[in-house]
């Protein structure tokens, strides 16, 4: 039939919150640099792939079986990986970080309750909430009268963000620490500050955590005696695990007793189990690559500055650049290039991921040229 997809969508009974909205799109496009997603540039070490590997092989025979559904060992590995004291009964597991979030959601937002988090940051917040059935607000970084060419203007501050929540009141309060798009990491102080605001649940997502510059502290530290306090961290990025789909979060006991009310039943694979693990006892050797992806970091803050851009100090493993004329143009003309780096919606700014030194090398040529042909 001639009948667009969007017309037979617009006529399915589909939920009428759902109306309208656009789907994650980041996308998956086969060039040879890929600088569009925060991944970790580098490939997983071969000891750490074979022994993932034999991981996965020592399980293959028992898949009769469901997985342990408490995932323990995978807890008490993490805990150990986490320090700060934190028990294996403080955490939990899921398939990434952003079902993490999702059954936070499920358990801690829902219909008729209001999630409020600090744009710009992470696109899925609000796509989780809003799938979960909840309301989101955006709210705003920097200080009113900022002017939009000051690289701080996406910090957050403790007024502002205590005005924002006892104004807004919501169930549940993203921060992002380090925050993507902006590369932002956020004072302890705020964290604190926020969390006496609300009566709410504050979930502080470190997913780039591993990637900060000395002097930034974890959330972790502040979870004790903070039972709605919650730190999502994940395996996607500084241990290039990405495509294994493993996200954890630390918190009191009782945050994991209510996402067991929502969870499915034997969510986390045997596989996925059983590769984390191996990957996690493997941590320093996958860690090795966080201090390359840092130098490569701050190459490119210098670099794009002295190329008259205008960076946003990073503590995470990607930049966010103004100062562009017509950002969709320097998108496709890096593109054309070869190099795909992303579009956040933000006008005037493109974020790019640090890449291996001949990637990132490749991104800055590219964008050199792609200035040149149109400043
Ligand atoms: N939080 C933030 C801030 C992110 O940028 C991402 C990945 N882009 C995630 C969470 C989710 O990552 P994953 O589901 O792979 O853990």
């Amino acid at each position: 039939s001639n009948e667009s997809r969007a017309e037979v969508l617009a006529r399915l009974p589909l939920r009428d919150d759902l109306r309208g909205r656009t789907p994650y799109g980041a996308p998956q496009l086969d060039v040879p640099v890929r600088l569009n997603t925060n991944e970790n540039s580098y490939d997983v070490p071969a000891e750490v792939a074979a022994a993932i590997v034999e991981a996965v092989r020592q399980e293959a025979g028992h898949l009769n079986r469901y997985p342990d559904r408490e995932f323990t060992q995978l807890r008490e590995d993490l805990a150990n990986y986490l320090g700060h004291d934190l028990e294996a009964d403080q955490i939990w597991a899921a398939n990434g970080s952003n079902e993490v979030l999702q059954q936070l959601l499920q358990a801690f937002g829902g219909p008729g309750r209001t999630v409020l988090g600090f744009a710009p940051s992470y696109s899925m917040h609000p796509i989780i909430t809003v799938g979960t059935g909840a309301t989101w607000v955006d709210g705003k970084r920097g200080r009113a009268g900022q002017a939009t060419d000051d690289p701080n203007q996406f910090d957050l501050h403790v007024a502002e963000t205590v005005e924002q929540i006892e104004r807004v009141k919501p169930a549940v309060t993203f921060l992002c620490s380090p925050n993507n798009p902006t590369g932002t990491a956020l004072d302890l102080d705020v964290v604190k500050a926020a969390y006496d605001a609300t009566d709410g649940i504050v979930i502080v997502d470190e997913a780039y955590t591993e990637f900060a510059r000395t002097g930034t502290a974890s959330a972790l530290t502040l979870l004790p005696g903070r039972e709605r306090l919650v730190v999502s961290r994940t395996m996607s990025k500084a241990f290039a695990l990405a495509g294994a789909r493993v996200g954890y979060l630390a918190a009191d006991p009782a945050v994991t007793d209510a996402i067991r009310l929502v969870r499915l039943p034997y969510h986390l694979s045997s596989l996925t189990q059983a590769a984390a693990r191996a990957a996690l006892w493997h941590s320093d050797v996958l860690l090795d690559t966080v201090e390359a992806i840092k130098r490569d970091r701050d190459r490119i803050v210098t670099s794009v500055r002295e190329l008259g851009l205008n960076p946003a100090p990073s503590d995470a493993n990607f930049v966010l650049f103004g100062g562009l004329a017509d950002e969709k143009a320097l998108w496709r003309s890096l593109l054309s290039r070869g190099v795909l780096i992303r579009d956040v919606g933000l006008p005037g700014f493109l974020r790019v991921s640090a890449g291996t030194p001949e990637e990132t090398t490749i991104f800055l040529d590219a964008l050199a040229d792609s200035l040149l042909d149109a400043p």
